[in-house]
C-alpha cells in the first residue's frame, strides 16, 4: 500500500512519520505531476486552508484533486484537510474541494482557545486529540456518519471514501486515526 501526502504547506510530515510507524510506504505530493503516481490514499493535513487552496489552484492540482476523491480515492482530511473537503463553509467565503457532505466553521473555538488537548471518544475508543484553531462540523448531510463529538461539537466524520477529522491524530502518539483510515482503504 502507498499513501500520497499533499506536502505543499503545514503539517505533512508528521502524517508520514505515522505511518511509517506503521509500515505503511508514503510520498510527498508538491506538483501536479506527482499526482500521476499510484496511490491507494490521500491525506490532506492541517495547516492553513486558505494558503492551501491557492496552492493547489497555482498549482493547477485542485481539480484532479477533487476528480480523485470523487471517484472514489480514499481521503482522510485533518484540520484545514477537513475544511478542505467540505461542501460548505458557514463563516467563510473562501472555495473548498467541496466533496464531502458537510458544513464547517473555521477557527471555530475562538482566539482564547484556540489550540487544546483533550482525550475523547474516536469511532468508540477513547484517544488523545489535539485541536489547533480548529474547525468543527456545523451540520451534515445524511450519508455522513459522525465519528467523534467533543464539547457538543462534531470533530470527526466519514463518508464513504472520506474521512475528515477536525484535530490532529498525526501530532499524538496514538496511531488509530490512521489505522482506521487504512481500513477503509482496504475494505474498499
Ligand atoms: N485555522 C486553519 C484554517 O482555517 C486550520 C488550522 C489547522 O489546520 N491546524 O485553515
Amino acid at each position: 500500500m502507498i499513501i500520497g501526502i499533499l506536502a505543499v504547506q503545514g503539517a505533512f510530515i508528521e502524517h508520514a512519520k505515522v505511518l511509517a510507524k506503521l509500515n505503511v510506504q508514503t510520498f510527498e505530493i508538491r506538483q501536479k505531476r506527482d499526482l500521476d503516481k499510484k496511490m491507494d490514499g490521500l491525506i490532506l493535513p492541517g495547516g492553513e486552508s486558505t494558503t492551501m487552496v491557492r496552492l493547489l489552484k497555482d498549482l493547477d492540482m485542485f481539480n484532479s484533486i477533487k476528480e480523485s476523491v470523487e471517484t472514489g480515492l480514499p481521503v482522510l482530511g485533518t484540520c484545514a484537510g477537513m475544511i478542505l473537503l467540505a461542501k460548505g463553509l458557514t463563516n467563510s467565503n473562501q472555495n473548498s474541494l467541496e466533496t464531502m457532505d458537510i458544513s464547517v466553521e473555521r477557527n471555530a473555538y475562538g482566539r482564547q482557545l484556540g489550540s487544546f488537548f483533550t482525550h475523547n471518544l474516536f469511532n468508540g475508543l477513547e484517544i488523545p486529540m489535539t485541536f489547533i484553531r480548529a474547525p468543527y462540523v456545523h451540520s451534515c448531510g445524511q450519508g455522513v456518519e459522525t465519528l467523534s463529538i467533543v464539547d457538543d461539537r462534531i470533530v470527526a466524520v466519514r463518508q464513504k471514501n472520506q474521512l475528515a477529522t477536525a484535530f490532529h491524530p498525526e501530532l499524538t502518539d496514538s496511531t488509530y486515526v490512521h489505522e482506521y483510515f487504512l481500513h477503509m482503504i482496504i475494505k474498499k
